[in-house]
């Protein structure tokens, strides 16, 4: 097993693959407008199994396409939407993020959670805003400082996992750089990392070591969710996930 096949293993059949919550997602959608809007066309990239995927399939009156590069976290959510009565309103497709042939200004919305850090923030915005339609809303969750000044230990690891790492403030300028307007900003609660995501991973690990035998590969994927879970636990005051909402704004 090669440590993909490790991280869907230990990751699949979780509720959600990244920080987050049903709350940010419904506070999210308050803040972006959408509840006033019918026949919404929306597209959740990187959505893993898709928990938000399907908090929007619940709340709006839309049709969304859930984008994820591996077609197993795609199958975990066509399960859970056939379970919720929601396949109708949901489609999926296994593709990269930075390679989407989505037609030009046919999207209300660009949603993703946890996920754009993939292909980098600004890469991602800029690649995603021609999907728009003018006035079309993107709402994304991005890893985001929440102090000017930080514990070396925490920018070091953060800053070598992820270079875009950065505050609020500069986030929003590169939106509106990129052509959008911010509408909107919250930095997720402790509680969305804590009960929605690690504690829950911490749960699984016993079970995901057993399962591979207590390999080298698989206890070495557990110590560096431990050592990012402890960097959390610690510096949970200078680091979140901040939520982004903002609008096409017209060329
Ligand atoms: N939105 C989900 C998953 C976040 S984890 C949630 O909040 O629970 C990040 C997701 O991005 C994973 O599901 C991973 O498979 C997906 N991903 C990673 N690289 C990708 C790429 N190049 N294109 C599309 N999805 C990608």
């Amino acid at each position: 097993m090669d440590d993909m096949d490790l991280l869907i293993d230990l990751h699949g059949n979780a509720m959600r693959q990244g920080p987050g919550s049903e709350a940010d997602t419904m506070r999210a959608i308050d803040l972006s407008g959408l509840s006033e809007k019918q026949d919404l066309k929306i597209a959740d990239i990187g959505c893993g199994s898709g928990a938000s995927t399907l908090t929007l399939a619940r709340t709006l009156d839309a049709q969304i396409v859930a984008v994820d590069l591996l077609p197993a976290f795609l199958t975990r959510l066509e399960e859970q939407a056939s379970a919720q009565g929601l396949s109708q309103r949901i489609t999926t497709l296994a593709a990269s993020m930075d390679a989407l042939e989505l037609a030009p200004a046919s999207l209300d919305a660009v949603w993703s959670e946890g996920a754009i850090y993939n292909m980098g923030f600004e890469n991602g915005i800029k690649s995603w805003r021609p999907f728009l339609k003018p006035g079309g809303i993107l709402a994304v969750s991005e890893l985001t400082w929440l102090t000017p000044d930080r514990p070396a230990e925490l920018t070091e690891h953060w800053s070598s996992e992820y270079a875009e790492v950065a505050t609020a403030s500069e986030k929003m300028a590169q939106l509106e750089a990129h052509g959008y307007v911010p509408i909107g900003y919250f930095p997720l609660p402790q509680s969305s990392w804590l009960d929605t995501y690690y504690h829950p991973m911490q749960e699984r690990f016993g079970d995901f070591l057993a399962r591979h035998g207590n390999s080298a590969q698989a206890q070495s994927i557990v110590d560096s969710e431990r050592h990012e879970i402890s960097l959390y636990e610690r510096y949970a005051a200078f680091v979140s996930y901040g939520f982004y909402i903002a609008r096409k704004r017209a060329d």
